[in-house]
């Protein structure tokens, strides 16, 4: 099944330019999608339902955890729901960090937990992660929830590949009988990008390659769509895609550079070559990464409204 029917149509004229490559423009299209959650949260309210919850929790220092935590923040307050963040100290122990989660877990005024990844070294991830009530578990990290997705039945689909499905979807990209190449494997992204892209609905023959993989060249210069998420600034250059393909670039690294905030980010595709030869390309920053924080505000809506039975 498709993951949506397309919701609109307002932001086509941003991308459509004939024997031009389109610009899968992230940013725009979450901007349409939150306007539209927004609109939603206010017929709700106006009907005396209280606001959407989603509570985040940060432990320790991180600069990018922290950037993103202030990001989710703020795309709550935009769209009307009620955050909660809770930023613990590096040397929060596990077992105090396991009670903060299972204090959230019962309240039932909460729709929406996630724990900032990575955790300080000395907090098992996947206990922590395993100890969010998977109903609330809206970045869909559970293994239940991970359990749901790989035999597609209805959940939460973690953020990332989320947001690059709806991407794909509201561009109208054909995936049914495509070959889509899949680079990283990771249980956020490459994987589960991986099981959605052979479901039923987006119909790719897939192929994944990780580290391991001998040649990737020779799998991505089939490939009619490749999303590579290596995290490894321009890995995929020119020369090993094939003309006329779509590129979604999930990658994200802070690489120094001499300007005011004293990085530029960067994407897993070298830009400029790539998108002389693709047909559709998304963007870093301004592509995968806004559909993302979008994904995280679906899940919790979606919590919402099953709780409140809406
Ligand atoms: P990860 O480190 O968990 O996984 C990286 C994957 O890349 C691994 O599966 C590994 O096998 C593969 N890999 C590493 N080197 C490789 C190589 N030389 N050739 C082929 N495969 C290789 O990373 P992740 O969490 O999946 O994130 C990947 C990138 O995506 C990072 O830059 C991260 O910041 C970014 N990211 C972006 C968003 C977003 O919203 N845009 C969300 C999550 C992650």
């Amino acid at each position: 099944m498709k993951l949506y029917a397309t919701l609109h149509n307002s932001h086509n004229m941003l991308y459509f330019c004939p024997q031009m490559t389109k610009i899968l423009d992230g940013k725009a299209l979450a901007l349409t999608l939150r306007s539209k959650v927004k609109e939603e949260v206010a017929v709700l309210r106006e009907a005396g339902h209280r606001a959407p919850h989603l509570a985040a929790i940060l432990v320790g220092q991180d600069g990018a955890s922290m950037t993103y935590v202030n990001s989710k923040e703020k795309d709550c307050q935009y769209v009307g729901f009620e955050s909660s963040v809770y930023r613990l100290s590096a040397d929060t122990t596990e077992k105090d960090l396991l009670s903060k989660i299972e204090a959230i877990n019962t309240d039932k005024n909460v729709d929406g937990l996630i724990v900032q990844l990575p955790v300080p070294k000395h907090i098992d991830a996947t206990k922590i992660t395993e100890s969010i009530n998977p109903d609330i578990d809206v970045d869909g990290f559970h293994t239940l929830n991970v359990g749901k997705l790989t035999i597609d039945e209805d959940t939460y689909i973690s953020a990332t590949p989320f947001g690059v499905i709806m991407l794909l979807e509201e561009y109208g990209i054909e995936t049914r009988g495509k070959h889509c190449v899949v680079i990283g494997r990771s249980n956020i992204v490459g994987r589960p990008m991986s099981i959605l892209m052979s479901q039923g609905g987006r119909d790719s023959t897939v192929t994944v390659c990780h580290r391991h993989t001998h040649d990737i060249r020779e799998f991505t210069k089939t490939a009619d769509i490749v999303i590579v998420a290596v995290g490894i600034p321009e890995f995929l250059k020119a020369s090993m895609v094939k003309e006329g393909a779509t590129i979604i670039d999930v990658g994200i690294t802070r690489v120094d550079a001499d300007n005011k905030r004293g990085y530029v980010l960067k994407g897993d595709v070298e830009y400029a070559s790539v998108k002389e030869k693709c047909s559709a390309i998304t963007p870093v920053p301004g592509g995968v990464g806004p559909m993302t924080r979008y994904g995280l505000l679906h899940n919790t809506l979606k919590s919402y409204k099953k709780k409140l039975n809406l």
